[in-house]
C-alpha cells in the first residue's frame, strides 16, 4: 500500500492533544521574538528517539510556556486543525486542559473562549473538517478544580451549540490516584457530557476497575496495561470487552515514551484480534513527530492489515464519535463517497 493511499484515506482523530500536537513549523513562529532559551526543535521526539514519561512531561511544561497567551493558543488551534485537514482527517475531537496564566492574563473562559473561536474561524473557511472539543482535567488537580471544568463543559456546550462534546482525564499517570475525580465525572455524565478517559497507561488495575466500575466510560485513551500480561487483569478486560468500550490506540507515542516495547508488542493486537472498537489515533502528533496518516500506515504494516482492513478501521471509528447520528450518517456517507478513488491509491 502506498503513502498516497494512507493520506488519501479519510480518517477519525479522537485522541489529539492541542498543545501535543503543536508542529515544528507552528513553534518555531512563535518562539520567534521571544525569550525562550531553547531550540524549538528540542520540542519534540526524533524518529526512533525515546524517552521517559517524566520527560515527555517536562517536555509539555516547555510548551505550555510558549502557548501561554490567547494569540499563541490561537494560533497553535488554527494551525492544528489545518494540518489535520490537510491529511484528509474528516472528523477531530481536540482535547485541551483550560489553563490561566498569570503573567499574561489568560483565564480559563477565555482560554476556552479562543480555542472556539479557532474552530469557528476555521469552520467558516468551509474546511472539509468537523471539529469538536473535549475539555480535559489534569491528575495533578484537585476535584474541585474538575468540577469547575466539568461546570465550564456544560457552559461552553451550549454557547458553542454543540461544540464541546465531553471531558478528558490526563496527565502523569504516575500521579496521584484517579478515583478523587468520580464525583466530577458523575456530574458530566448527568449533564449528558461523554467521557474519554486516559485509562492503564501504567499498570494501576485497582484505579483502573473501579473507574470502569463507578461511572463505564464512553471511551478508554491508551488503555496500555489493561490485559493480564500488561499488568491488567482477566476482569477488566472482560469488563471492557462486555461494555464494548472503544479504546483510541496511539502506536507512537506509547513507543516513544516508553510505556510499551516495540510496535510489535503493541496491544492494538489483542483487542483488533478480539474485534474490539480501536481507534488510531495521534495523541501528541508534534511531539511524537507523527501524523495520522503515519499511524495507520504503522499500524497496517506491523500487523499486516489488507487495504480493505485498514479501510474497516478507519471507516468503524465513526462508531466511536462523541457526536449525535446525524453527524455518522453525513461521515458514513462521505466515506462511502470518497472509497472507490482512495481504493485505486
Ligand atoms: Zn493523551
Amino acid at each position: 500500500m502506498s503513502e498516497d493511499f494512507f493520506k488519501k484515506l479519510p480518517k477519525v482523530e479522537l485522541h489529539a492533544h492541542i498543545n501535543g500536537s503543536i508542529s515544528e513549523s507552528t513553534m518555531h513562529q512563535l518562539v520567534e521574538g521571544k525569550q525562550i532559551t531553547y531550540n524549538p526543535a528540542s520540542l519534540k521526539f526524533k524518529k526512533g528517539e525515546t524517552g521517559t514519561l517524566k520527560e515527555v512531561f517536562k517536555l509539555f511544561k516547555q510548551i505550555h510556556e510558549v502557548t501561554n497567551n490567547e494569540k499563541a493558543l490561537y494560533k497553535v488551534t488554527y494551525d492544528v486543525i489545518h494540518e489535520f485537514a490537510e491529511e484528509n482527517v474528516k472528523y477531530i475531537e481536540l482535547r485541551t486542559t483550560p489553563r490561566e496564566e498569570l503573567s499574561t492574563g489568560m483565564t480559563k473562559t477565555s482560554y476556552i473562549e479562543t480555542v472556539l473561536k479557532a474552530i469557528r474561524d476555521c469552520a467558516k473557511e468551509n474546511l472539509d473538517i468537523i471539529v469538536k472539543l473535549i475539555l480535559a482535567i489534569d491528575r495533578r488537580q484537585t476535584l474541585q478544580v474538575a468540577m469547575d471544568t466539568v461546570q465550564l463543559a456544560v457552559k461552553y456546550r451550549e454557547e458553542s451549540k454543540g461544540v464541546v462534546v465531553g471531558i478528558d482525564l490526563s496527565g502523569d499517570p504516575n500521579v496521584g490516584n484517579a478515583d478523587v475525580f468520580i464525583p466530577a465525572f458523575k456530574e458530566a455524565q448527568k449533564h449528558g457530557l461523554k467521557l474519554a478517559l486516559h485509562l492503564a497507561e501504567v499498570p494501576a488495575p485497582e484505579e483502573t476497575m473501579t473507574l470502569l466500575q463507578e461511572i463505564i466510560p464512553d471511551r478508554i485513551g491508551h488503555g496500555t496495561c489493561l490485559q493480564p500480561d500488561a499488568g491488567g487483569t482477566r476482569d477488566i478486560v472482560q469488563f471492557v470487552e462486555s461494555h464494548k468500550i472503544p479504546l483510541e490506540l496511539c502506536l507512537s507515542s506509547n513507543i516513544i515514551n516508553m510505556t510499551v516495547p516495540g510496535y510489535d508488542n503493541h496491544h492494538f493486537k489483542f483487542w483488533y484480534d478480539l474485534n474490539h472498537p480501536c481507534v488510531i489515533c495521534t495523541d501528541d502528533k508534534g511531539v511524537f513527530s507523527t501524523s495520522l496518516t503515519e499511524e495507520y500506515s504503522v499500524a497496517a504494516d506491523t500487523f499486516q492489515l489488507s487495504r480493505e482492513q485498514v479501510w474497516e478501521l478507519s471507516y468503524n471509528s465513526i462508531n466511536s464519535i462523541f457526536s449525535d447520528d446525524n453527524t455518522k450518517q453525513l461521515l458514513r456517507d462521505k466515506w462511502k463517497t470518497l472509497k472507490d478513488n482512495v481504493q485505486n491509491h
